[in-house]
């Protein structure tokens, strides 16, 4: 190898974001926090404090709780065997099933050892409680034994695609065992505790696009117990809303629907079921699939082709009972009662039993296709679902993400304007210029002091004349320079330079935070 080709190699491996990760970083995490800090503000007059929750759970949990066969669970969770090292003897020995042997040799002769090996071990291992004891486990290894016996009995003689089936089978019985127990980072927040709200990262396995990641950011709700008086899904809305209008958030549109409950939806589905079954060669495959599935999960569709015929399929406003239906109106009066607007919109479903009556949607302006910020609806029976008592609940999820994507579109729609989101994003910045030893030691005591003042600080760490310091202020976008030279500090006469204007002004250092507080 020639020198340059070896140095070539050296070259250090240059890292990249994980694909639908990113980096948030200043200024815009700014925005972030003041996101943040706003919903906790609203939320708490509202009578709700925050709760933390673990990044992972059991997967069974969110299988349950979202449903098995949502894009979410079927295919977007980041699951793993959580298991010790102690583990890696099982692991080690299961690596049989990693390489050609499995797949290519007619002579079952040679993996056979390995895999009684294993069957030993696994079972071994079983019973000092080291690998789960699950319904799962049990039958796989019930399942890997008969597999065994049977290729114990191979001869010449016996068929080749019997064989190789049965050879197959051991070899998805044995990756199938799991040697730990199965967990899953949060895709979403599953059932908790009273009025409660999260902010939290989530993690899904999508194709990442504009406002759609693989972690992103919820800001969550919900009110577990109580009543399920029309009052609380209005007041739940009403949060939300509040929120985004204390945040500025433009083109906000508010979709409600009732979907019913456990007595009236299902006929609805039923008939749901049969226009569309009369439509269904007019359909895409995946529409067609859910006639049979879930019927409901059709009137979410995008497809082009496909709204005319669905803006044809009977309402389920039209079909619920009398209990749904006066609780429908109900909600709608509360909204009207608190100054909410609303637009209804009977395609707005969810797919799962354990959703009823109330469910709401939140738009904004500047998203393109993921305009959805805000999610939301009843779930009296999830908690049970979850092997809890049963209990009233209402909930939301917002997309925080996409908050911030809308609140800066705004932003740079018009720049400048002061009720725009990130016009308060920060306070101005405050560039202090400072030369010689003495103006030092004054310019850290007037930084803590502004800066305890709220004011945003920049001070140089090293001296620099004042025509690059100023310079320097400029290009930090600065709206005061405060000059300290020799001078300033012996006459105790600040100077402090407006740079947009150039205007410089004598001040006392008692005055200076008053002063700047009435320029804002
Ligand atoms: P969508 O229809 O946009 O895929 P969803 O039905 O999967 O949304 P929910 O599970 O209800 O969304 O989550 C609530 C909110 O979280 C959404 O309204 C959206 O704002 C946000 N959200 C969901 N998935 C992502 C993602 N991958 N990246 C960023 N935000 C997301
Ligand atoms: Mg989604």
């Amino acid at each position: 190898m020639s020198e340059g080709a070896a140095k070539k190699e050296e070259k250090p491996r240059k890292f990249q974001a994980i694909r639908g990760t990113r980096d948030l970083l200043p200024p815009e995490t700014a925005l972030w926090n003041r996101v943040e800090q706003t919903a906790h503000e609203v939320f708490a007059t509202f009578g709700f404090g925050e709760i933390r929750l673990p990044i992972f759970e059991q997967t069974e949990l969110f299988a349950r709780s979202i449903g098995a066969d949502t894009d979410v669970v079927s295919k977007e969770m980041y699951t793993f065997e959580d298991h010790d090292l102690h583990d890696l003897n099982l692991r080690r020995s299961r690596s049989i099933t990693d390489i050609e042997l499995f797949t290519e040799p007619t002579n079952v002769g040679i993996i056979l050892p390995y895999a009684k090996h294993f069957l030993t071990e696994a079972k071994q291992e079983l019973t000092a409680g080291k690998l789960p004891r699950t319904p799962s486990n049990e039958f796989l290894l019930a399942r890997i034994e008969s597999d065994l016996e049977y290729l114990a009995t191979v001869t010449d003689a016996t068929p080749r695609d019997a064989f190789r089936d049965r050879r197959s089978e051991l070899r998805r019985n044995m990756q199938a065992l799991e040697l730990g127990p199965v967990i899953s980072l949060r895709p979403e927040v599953t059932a908790s505790v009273c009025r409660a709200y999260i902010e939290h990262n989530m993690h899904r396995r999508e194709r990442p696009q504009k406002g759609r990641y693989r972690q992103f950011y919820q800001i969550d709700a919900e009110v577990l117990g109580g009543t399920d008086a029309p009052a609380i899904d209005a007041e739940v809305i009403e949060m939300v809303m509040t929120f985004f209008e204390r945040l500025g958030l433009e083109g906000v549109q508010l979709h409600i629907n009732s979907i019913g409950d456990k007595k009236c939806r299902p006929k609805y589905v039923e008939l749901l079921r049969a226009e569309l079954s009369k439509v269904k060669d007019r359909l895409g495959a995946d529409s067609q699939r859910r006639i049979e599935t879930n019927p409901l999960r059709v009137l979410d569709s995008k497809l082009e082709s496909e709204q005319k015929l669905i803006e044809r399929m009977p309402h389920i406003a039209d079909h619920l009972c009398e209990e749904c239906a006066e609780n429908y109106r109900g909600v709608k009066k509360e909204l009207e009662l608190r100054g909410v607007k609303y637009r209804e919109n009977w395609r707005l479903v969810r797919g799962l039993d354990y959703y009823m009556r109330t469910t709401f949607e939140i738009t904004a302006k500047g998203l393109g296709s993921q305009n959805a910020v805000c999610g939301g609806g009843r779930y009296d029976g999830l908690v049970e679902l979850l092997g809890g008592p049963p209990t009233k609940g209402i909930g939301f999820a917002i997309g925080e993400d996409r908050l911030i994507l809308s609140l800066q579109e705004s932003a740079r729609a018009h720049p400048g304007d002061s009720g725009s989101p990130l016009a308060t994003r920060h306070s101005p910045l405050l560039y202090i210029a400072w030369m010689g030893e003495k103006a030092y030691t004054t310019a850290i005591r007037a930084a803590k002091n502004l800066r305890n003042a709220g004011f945003r600080v920049e001070l140089p760490p090293l001296e620099q004349k004042f025509g690059k310091a100023l310079g320097q202020a400029d290009k930090l976008g600065a709206r005061f320079a405060l000059i300290l030279g020799d001078n300033e500090v012996t006459s105790g006469q600040w100077t402090l330079k407006t740079l947009a204007d150039g205007k410089q002004e004598k001040l006392r250092e008692s005055d200076l935070v008053e002063h700047l507080k009435k320029q804002l």
